[in-house]
């Protein structure tokens, strides 16, 4: 008998701690089908509590746990990937924990569960009369948790911030089991460590996020939303400048090219956007009263290219022009395994990094479908055709755009999938301090290992 299952059928009762590999199938599996390996068993937790005695029984049997929420992360850091076979992890879900208080309309803030999922949580907030910050093309899956452990930005990053500006405060069960809570949601709390922000991004080597209390915007409905053709990304960087520099109220400048709109069309059968063809589209979303669409529209058309834009005012319009954009991921993934490589860099190094990456990617026999959230100088470069396992496209694009200047992660994390390459973003003295502050929080080394911070060669 294992010792431990039999702790934790104890916690959250048998129905909810899975052991079956046809069960636990779609908890091992990433996203993206690239990283996947076996667990020792799925458990789901209801509540802190629950989760609190899950982790306090792993830490006594010393069992490694990957936290999890949708499963939606594409770094591989929510599954088992190489781990010790003699002892592979527990997959704690989170995703049961989906406590939603009511809105807190004096202060604009709400309290959610970390399982409670980020469409739940911007249409509880829109009921209210609010919205919530963050939203991205995977919001039916992705969690409260998730997005906090991964830091998640999204297309809203550019007008509230990614997920670390929304977060006021959060309650996390640390790798003792000890709980930590600070939900109270008072903006003037200067008390020492904030360690619901050390949380944020923490992707899952700090602790188990149970929920947070977070900060709501007043309700900014989209007034119109505009598709223009560009020659390239060079051009789209000039664009998106003179469209913020044109209107107040953006909420989104998104980018794509050329290959990855045909896959988007053939995958999900849609007409072509313009009349014409271009290498490269711009997406922006401005907000704004109805009173303002004139006005909005003569001071957008004084720029050239567009003049050839196609825009729309109403919800179903901007759903379908939103939709060349946010199916891209979908449809590259159901032409096989991609390699993700999500980079950003300043907006002055874009052009220069972009003409570079074809000839990078050539070189491994791949093809790259680039697109991503243009404003915050942010790119997703999407690899397919070199196998899942071979990293050298991998390094090949992540040194690229190091040597831009930018970062190798600009959203998703570091995971599994770049742990090894952390140092081409954070100095030695960065990345040791991480080191000890993962020690002391997690010194036996729990909290999915191997995610963000490399194991070390042993001396
Ligand atoms: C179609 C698509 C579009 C996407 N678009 C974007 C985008 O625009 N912007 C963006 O940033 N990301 C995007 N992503 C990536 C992904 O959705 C985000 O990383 C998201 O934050 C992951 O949330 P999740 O709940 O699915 O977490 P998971 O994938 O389950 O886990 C992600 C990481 O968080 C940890 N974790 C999960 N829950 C907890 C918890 N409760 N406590 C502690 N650690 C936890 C895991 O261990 C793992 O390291 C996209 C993904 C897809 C599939």
């Amino acid at each position: 008998v294992d010792a431990l299952l039999a702790d934790l059928a104890g916690i959250t009762g048998g129905e909810h701690l899975l052991t079956d590999q046809d069960m636990t199938g779609g908890y091992t599996t990433d996203w993206t089908r690239r990283y996947r390996g076996p667990a020792r068993c799925v458990v789901r937790p209801a509540s802190t509590e629950e989760v609190a005695g899950v982790i306090e029984a792993c830490a006594r049997h010393k069992a490694p746990v990957v936290p999890q929420g949708g499963n939606t992360g594409l770094v591989g850091g929510g599954v088992p990937y190489r781990a010790r076979q003699d002892n592979p992890p527990v997959v704690l879900s989170a995703r049961r924990l989906t406590r939603l208080d009511p809105v807190d309309t004096l202060s604009g803030q709400v309290t959610a569960g970390a399982g409670v999922t980020i469409a739940e949580l911007r249409a509880h907030a829109s009921r209210a009369g609010f919205e919530y910050g963050v939203d991205l093309a995977s919001h039916q899956a992705a969690t409260v948790g998730g997005t906090i452990a991964t830091n998640a930005g999204g297309v809203l990053k550019m007008r509230y911030g990614g997920t670390r500006a929304q977060v006021l405060g959060v309650e996390a069960v640390l790798a003792d089991g000890s709980v930590i809570s600070h939900l109270g949601g008072i903006e003037a709390d200067n008390t020492g460590y904030d360690l619901g922000q050390l949380m944020v991004g923490s992707e899952g080597t700090l602790g188990v996020v149970t929920a947070a209390r977070l900060r709501l915007w007043p309700a900014e409905p989209p007034l119109l939303t505009l598709l223009a053709g560009v020659g390239g990304i060079e051009e789209a960087v000039t664009l998106q400048a003179a469209i913020r520099a044109a209107v107040p109220g953006i909420r989104a400048v998104e980018y794509f090219e050329a290959p990855g709109l045909a896959l988007v069309r053939r995958h999900a059968g849609l007409p072509a956007p313009l009349p014409e063809d271009y290498p490269g589209y711009l997406l922006a979303e401005v907000a704004g009263s109805e009173g303002n669409a004139e006005d909005y529209a003569e001071r957008l058309s004084v720029t050239p290219p567009l003049q050839k834009a196609s825009v729309a005012m109403d919800a179903a319009g901007r759903a379908a022009l939103w939709a060349y954009r946010e199916r891209h991921t979908e449809a590259i993934s159901a032409e096989g395994i991609p390699h993700k490589l999500d980079v950003a860099m300043p907006l002055s190094q874009l052009a220069q990094f972009r003409a570079e990456l074809d000839e990078v990617i050539a070189k491994t026999g791949g093809r790259a479908i680039v697109f991503g959230h243009i404003g915050a100088g942010n790119v997703h470069v999407n690899v397919l055709g070199p196998a899942p396992q071979d990293d050298a496209v991998d390094n090949a694009v992540l040194r690229l755009a190091a040597a831009h200047g930018g970062s190798i992660s600009a959203e998703h994390g570091i995971g599994h999938a770049k742990a090894a390459l952390l140092h081409l973003s954070r100095t030695p003295a960065e990345i040791a301090a991480m080191r000890t502050v993962k020690t002391a929080l997690d010194p036996d080394g729990i909290l999915n290992p191997g995610v963000l911070l490399a194991p070390q060669e042993s001396k």
